[in-house]
């Protein structure tokens, strides 16, 4: 388990608090990540009414898990590192739900794939959620679903004020069959997307709040993200094809990250890779077809890792925000006239860490604005 002290105070407390306000809010929470699921629970914690709106069909958004006939693979997130007590308090919560990855001495490869050099700040941990990362995601998201707070399938198109309360908002969102549901009577709703999908639906709802400009500042990047698996590896004699790493940075043009998803604790003994294409060379490769990248990327995997040998399974993944470039630089944004709210990693940086403690002070704060 982690190192960890005691919460500083009540107020800055996680998940698990008892701070209940003794005004009761509804609020809409758009967007099951780890931000919007702090941010949901703490505000329910505090004693208001939460609905939190999903468009996938479960929970955790980039902490997302790819499954295979071969075993399972980090498609998104694939570890998180643990430097604030409060995310250290929260992961307190789900014992068991995470465990050490010895990814030890993440290697830094130069463009030919050799070792530059052995990259890992002195003591700094690498944690995996299992069975796969997104089980921290639905561990923390269940007492939202039984609570009936989690409506999943349901696209946020707009945001409109509520005829009956003009104070108040609703929120109109679409099933995947197009069937749309409207939601009304919210005090405010706070969008844990990431940032270019949350500009995007104050615009097209046309609510005019600062938090549109301030988001216009933060810039995201891409992802293409291959996964493979080499069943063949699996004989007598034969642990692991290639490279003795687990998990490297690479300079490769194409290749930022490469991690063997086999050496995470308990995920199955059959050699799987997922490998990270680079922020520019997925920019540049956006909009090409998957098997186009796909053969591409195999490419560079082979230059980079040495394998040869045909993958018996190839499963792509386009991230269209992945990465955080240029952070908002600051925890969330409240605009509390109109009750609008803004959380995810790309307020500080691009790590899970960054979105639990975006969801949780953008509720704090909400709470404390409704307290004043
Ligand atoms: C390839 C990749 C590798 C990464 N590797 C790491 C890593 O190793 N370590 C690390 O710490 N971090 C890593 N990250 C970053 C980490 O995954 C993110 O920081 C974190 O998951 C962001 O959480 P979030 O809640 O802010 O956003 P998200 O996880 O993006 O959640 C947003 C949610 O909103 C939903 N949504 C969007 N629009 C709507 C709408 N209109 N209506 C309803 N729902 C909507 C989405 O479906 C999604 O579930 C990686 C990310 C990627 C993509």
């Amino acid at each position: 388990m982690p190192p960890r002290t005691p919460a500083s105070s009540a107020r800055s407390r996680p998940l698990g608090s008892s701070t209940t306000s003794p005004l009761p809010r509804h609020f809409a929470v758009v967007g099951a990540g780890l931000a919007g699921i702090a941010c949901a629970r703490t505000l329910i914690n505090a004693g208001h009414r939460v609905t939190v709106f999903e468009k996938s069909d479960e929970v955790g958004g980039r902490m997302a898990s790819h499954h295979s006939p071969f075993g399972s693979f980090d498609a998104g997130a694939q570890y998180f590192t643990i430097r604030d007590e409060r995310f250290a308090l929260a992961l307190d919560t789900v014992p068991g739900v995470f465990r050490p990855w010895s990814a030890n001495a993440i290697r830094v490869l130069d463009a030919t794939g050799h070792v530059a050099s052995a990259s890992q700040p002195p003591g700094e941990a690498h944690w995996v959620a299992n069975p796969d990362m997104q089980a921290l995601a639905v561990a923390w998201a269940e007492p939202l679903r039984q609570g009936g707070h989690l409506h999943t399938n349901a696209h946020v198109v707009a945001i409109e004020r509520d005829p009956l309360k003009p104070k108040h908002w609703q929120v109109r969102a679409q099933a995947p069959d197009g069937a749309q549901q409207v939601v009304a009577g919210f005090d405010a709703v706070l969008l844990a997307q990431p940032a270019d999908p949350a500009r995007s639906l104050l615009t097209q709802s046309g609510i005019q709040t600062p938090l549109v400009a301030d988001i216009a500042g933060v810039i995201t990047a891409p992802c293409w993200t291959m996964m493979l698996a080499f069943p063949q590896s699996v004989r007598p004699g034969l642990t692991t094809l290639g490279p003795q790493w687990n998990a490297a940075r690479s300079t490769h043009h194409r290749i930022a990250w490469l991690a063997r998803e086999s050496s995470k604790p308990q995920r199955g003994i059959v050699e799987r890779w997922t490998v990270q294409a680079s922020p520019a060379w997925s920019h540049e490769h956006i909009n090409d077809d998957s098997s186009r990248v796909q053969a591409k990327l195999l490419k560079a995997f082979a230059e980079v890792t040495g394998i040869r040998a045909e993958p018996g399974y190839v499963e792509m993944r386009r991230w269209r925000y992945a990465q955080t470039t240029q952070p908002l630089g600051k925890s969330h944004l409240f605009d509390s006239q109109n009750g609008i709210g803004a959380c995810g990693d790309w307020c500080l940086g691009h790590r899970l860490e960054d979105a639990f403690i975006s969801g949780l002070e953008l509720a704090l704060a909400v709470n404390a604005s409704v307290n004043a």
